[in-house]
C-alpha cells in the first residue's frame, strides 16, 4: 500500500523532465558546436592582420603601378613632342630627350617596386592560403556539429512536449493542497519534493530516521501528509 500515489507518480514525472531538461542544456553536440564557433573565431582572429597587411601591400602596388603608368603617358608626350616637327632647335631636342630619358628611368624604378611590393605579398598569401583552408575545414565541422545538435534538440523536445503533457494530466490527479506544499518543496530542494520511505530510509535525502520518528511516521493514518525530520520533503508510504 502506498500512500499518495498520484503524488509519487507526479515527482517520477517531473524528475523525468528535469532529466530531459539537463539533457537538452548539455548536449555534447553543443560542446562540439561551441568549441568550433571558438575555433573559428581565433583562426578568422588570425587570418584578419594578414589580410591587411594583403591589403596594405596591395594598395602600395597600385600606387606604384598607376605613378608608373602616369610617367610612361608623359614620356609618351615628351616622345610624340620629339617627333612631330615642332621642335626643331637642337638644343631644345637634346633637353626633350633628357626628359624622356629620365623620365623613362623613373618609369622603371616605379615598375621595380611594384614588383619588389607584390613579391612581398605571396608570403602573405601563402600563409592566408593556409588559414582560410583551416577555416573552411572548421566551418565544415561546425555546420555539421549545429545540424546535429539541431537533430537532437528537436527529439528532446518532441519528448518534453509528450511528458509536460502528461505532467499536466498527473499533477491534475493531485489535491491542490498537497500539490502546491509539494511545489514549494521541490522548488527549495533540488527538484524533489515528495520521496519513498524505504525501510527507516527517506529516499529523499537518503538518511535513515531513527527508529521512533519512522514508527510515528509509519503509524499515521494514510490520509496523513507526513514530512522527513531531516529533509522536510513529503514521505510517500
Ligand atoms: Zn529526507
Amino acid at each position: 500500500m502506498t500512500t499518495f500515489p498520484e503524488l509519487l507518480a507526479l515527482q517520477k514525472q517531473d524528475t523525468t523532465i528535469d532529466q530531459l531538461r539537463h539533457r537538452r542544456a548539455h548536449l555534447d553536440e553543443q560542446a562540439e558546436v561551441d568549441a568550433a564557433t571558438k575555433q573559428l573565431a581565433a583562426a578568422q582572429a588570425e587570418a584578419a592582420p594578414v589580410r591587411s597587411e594583403i591589403d596594405s601591400l596591395s594598395s602600395q602596388q597600385r600606387a606604384f603601378e598607376d605613378e608608373a603608368a602616369g610617367v610612361e603617358a608623359k614620356a609618351a608626350g615628351v616622345e610624340a613632342k620629339m617627333y612631330d616637327g615642332s621642335v626643331v632647335a637642337h638644343k631644345e631636342l637634346e633637353d626633350l630627350q633628357a626628359d624622356h630619358r629620365s623620365l623613362k628611368a623613373r618609369q622603371s624604378t616605379l615598375e621595380d617596386a611594384a614588383i619588389e611590393v607584390m613579391e612581398q605579398i605571396e608570403p602573405h598569401r601563402a600563409a592566408l592560403d593556409v588559414i582560410e583552408e583551416r577555416i573552411a575545414g572548421i566551418e565544415s565541422t561546425l555546420a555539421d556539429a549545429a545540424e546535429r545538435r539541431d537533430a537532437a534538440l528537436a527529439v528532446v523536445d518532441a519528448e518534453l512536449a509528450v511528458d509536460e503533457a502528461h505532467r499536466v494530466e498527473l499533477a491534475e490527479a493531485v489535491d491542490p493542497g498537497l500539490l502546491a506544499t509539494y511545489e514549494e518543496l521541490r522548488a527549495r530542494l533540488g527538484g524533489v519534493g515528495a520521496a519513498v520511505l524505504d525501510g527507516r530510509r527517506c529516499m529523499g535525502c537518503h538518511i535513515e530516521l531513527p527508529s521512533a520518528d519512522a514508527q510515528v511516521i509509519r503509524g499515521a493514518p494514510e490520509s496523513d501528509v507526513v514530512t522527513c525530520t531531516e529533509c522536510g520533503r513529503i514521505l510517500i508510504r
